[in-house]
């Protein structure tokens, strides 16, 4: 599914991310940047040892920020890490953590000069979030930036199973 936003364009699809050939795919990464298991596993298996070097040497990242490294043997150029938070019943200051982990990697994609980006449901595997209510913060703030910057062109949401996709088109069209 693809929507319009001035002269950017928003993609949802289904898929593996580090297939991805946008500039920079996003990492949902822990605090200590120390990989993991879900999609961070993935980026590190695909992506090869020299995304954990440069990772190592900036050492970690706060919730809800964002930090980037090159994206070793990944077809994307980069890789920009951001911590979600860990879901716990809503109480936690979650939301506003959520949208800071898409808002600070987009700027930090706009910072660097890049053109397309590709986020996987950040917070919403291991750490807990609830679907629905991560989808809407997603695409909520990643269509009120576009909507401000137009320097980056494409922005892809890559989910990685059926129900995940399902759930985004489903607050996408609440949204529109
Ligand atoms: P978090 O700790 O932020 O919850 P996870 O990696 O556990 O991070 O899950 C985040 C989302 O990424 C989940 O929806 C999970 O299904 C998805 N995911 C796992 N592997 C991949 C992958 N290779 N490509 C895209 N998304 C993935």
């Amino acid at each position: 599914m693809e929507q319009h936003i001035n002269a950017s364009t928003l993609i949802l699809t289904c898929g593996d991310i580090t297939k991805e050939t946008t500039d920079a795919i996003i990492n949902a990464a822990n605090n200590r940047l120390a990989g993991g298991g879900g999609v961070d596993g993935a980026i590190h298996r695909t992506g090869g040892p020299t995304i954990m070097k440069e990772c190592r040497k900036i050492g970690g990242c706060p919730t809800g920020k964002a930090v980037i490294t090159t994206g070793g043997n990944l077809k994307a150029k980069y890789v920009i890490h951001t911590v979600g938070p860990r879901y716990q019943e809503g109480t936690r200051n979650e939301a506003a953590l959520l949208k800071s982990a898409y808002l600070e990697s987009l700027k930090l994609a706009s910072k660097k000069n890049l053109k397309s980006v590709a986020f996987p449901a950040i917070s919403t595997g291991v750490y807990g979030y609830p679907l629905n209510e991560a989808a809407n913060i997603a695409l909520q703030t990643t269509i009120d930036y576009l909507k401000e910057h137009q320097d980056i062109t494409l922005v892809k949401f890559v989910l990685y199973d059926q129900n995940s996709y399902n759930i985004f088109i489903e607050e996408l069209k609440k949204i529109r």
